[in-house]
């Protein structure tokens, strides 16, 4: 049978996307697939055994994630994906009442701009009059943005708000197609605003250049018929998610990462929520973002443009949609499949006994482990100053560097021990607790897990974490030329 691995597990089953085991039920595939990649368990499974909250098993399209499904005997032809968290039926009513569509008008120059769009029967003058009455919230202007605000722009979306708290850099231009070389330090809201007016000027655009929080999400979004998810962090994910279903907003939601993406839509017609999907987030640290996994460039394009045709399917009231489904797209192997996605009922959101019942109430830091806990020993960290400073004494040090052997091409420090983040516990052998060691990664978050992960383990040395990671840095590499290979 084949096991599908998801690309953000694909490091702990030796890069494997497919895995052949022989097993015949889902806890049987399990044990094989873990015995065989014994650093996988612990990504699978907590201390008790129990399958971690943000993995999902799938056999078909079927979800298999509840242990009484696990016994379930599987045929040969079966496959069964594994999917952790990163993030159909008859025709819909569009979310545009009549009234809204009739009070529009489509003036000479709408009807030459949108001549393609009217050529379609599903679409014609009224499709196109609900698609000018629509108001859609896009949270985030990165890459899935560029893509979703540049169609709905196109197809003319009447009113669109774009919030997103960043400026561009030069690094986000090689996949945020809105952003150009010459708007690098440049709120990305401004530079979406003249994209847009570029577009269509008579679009309702409303930039809103700050950070989406428990206390201004509801101003933000109240009053909108769709929110579009195209943040990069599972707080903001789980923020947006729980203020549509509390003020009843269809949410599209899409996430990338390296050459997978996934769409679904969320709180539509009474369908699931993304914690019905997912009821936590992974730890941080334990699944790579986005930022530190990398993305191919044209795959925002394509997961953010089918996150835009979904959103104007619903306005239009047009096709199969992606409620209670999660669309899954592999541009490595060009695979692609759609999953049911149940309703939880005992989901604390959208469940039978809801308890989250305002965003303000809930701590969302706590929650995406994004909190110092106060009974975890705080890690040490060095700054890159400090570090390099002890380089040049030649102080006795173990340097452990947890990243994946590609990304030790784009900068390396000499004499450092590799041990990938998945190996540590089991070749903890290698450190000498009389010695200082220190831990480095790309921008510093590996490596706390990585210190984490150890003292778990019972390594009882020092262990220092190198803030802000290689990314950190590169500042100071000219200054101490010779250093660095
Ligand atoms: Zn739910």
């Amino acid at each position: 049978m084949k096991v599908y691995i998801s690309a953000t597990l694909r490091n702990y089953f030796g890069k494997n996307h497919v895995i052949e085991t022989e097993a015949d039920n889902v806890r049987s595939v399990l044990k094989s697939i873990t015995d065989e990649y014994p650093d996988a368990k612990h990504i699978l499974f907590d201390k008790d055994d129990k399958l971690r909250n943000f993995v999902r098993i799938y056999v078909g399209s079927d979800d298999y994630t509840a242990t009484d499904m696990w016994y379930k005997q599987l045929d040969e032809g079966n496959e069964v994906l594994i999917l952790p968290a990163i993030a159909g039926g008859a025709p819909n009513d569009s979310i545009i009442n009549e009234a809204r569509m009739k009070a529009q008008t489509l003036d000479d120059n709408d009807i030459k701009r949108f001549e393609k769009h009217l050529l379609l029967k599903e679409i014609s003058v009224k499709g196109q009059k609900r698609i000018k009455a629509a108001r859609v919230v896009v949270c985030g202007a990165g890459s899935l943005g560029s893509s979703v605000i540049q169609y709905l722009a196109a197809a003319g979306v009447g009113t669109i708000k774009v919030i997103d708290d960043n400026d561009v850099s030069l690094a986000d231009v090689s996949s945020q197609v809105l952003h150009s070389s010459r708007d690098v330090n440049r709120p990305k809201v401004a530079s979406v605003k003249d994209k847009v007016r570029n577009i269509n000027k008579s679009i309702e655009f409303e930039a809103e250049n700050v950070r989406l929080n428990a206390d201004n999400i509801a101003e933000l979004i109240d009053g909108y018929d769709l929110v579009i998810d195209c943040t990069d962090n599972y707080k903001a994910r789980y923020m947006i998610n729980d203020a549509c279903a509390l003020f009843d907003i269809p949410l599209v939601f899409a996430s990338i990462y390296q050459y997978e993406g996934r769409v679904g839509i969320f709180n539509h017609n009474g369908g699931p929520c993304l914690r019905c999907l997912y009821p936590e987030p992974p730890e941080p640290g334990l699944v790579p973002t986005c930022a530190e996994g990398g993305t191919i460039s044209p795959l925002a394009g394509i997961i953010g443009s089918i996150q835009a045709n979904e959103a104007l399917k619903l306005i239009i009231g047009i096709g199969d949609h992606l409620d209670g489904k999660l669309l899954t797209f592999d541009s490595l192997y060009l695979s692609s499949r759609i999953l049911n996605v149940k309703k939880d009922s005992k989901c604390p959101l959208c469940g039978l006994s809801k308890t989250i019942l305002s965003v303000e109430d809930f701590d969302y830091e706590d929650f995406c482990g994004l909190k110092q806990d106060e009974s975890e020993i705080p890690v040490e960290g060095l700054t890159p100053q400090e570090f390099a400073k002890r380089m040049d004494n030649n102080d006795p040090m173990t340097i452990i560097d947890v990243r994946e052997p590609h990304e030790r091409a784009i900068m390396r420090i000499p004499n450092t021990i590799v041990i990938p983040i998945g190996q540590l516990a089991r070749r903890m052998k290698e450190l000498d607790p009389e010695v200082d060691t220190i831990f480095i990664c790309k921008s510093g978050k590996r490596s706390i897990l990585a210190i984490n992960t150890l003292r778990e383990a019972g390594y009882e040395g020092k262990m220092y974490n190198l803030k802000g990671g290689i990314d950190a840095m590169k500042d100071i590499v000219f200054s101490h030329e010779g250093a660095w290979l």
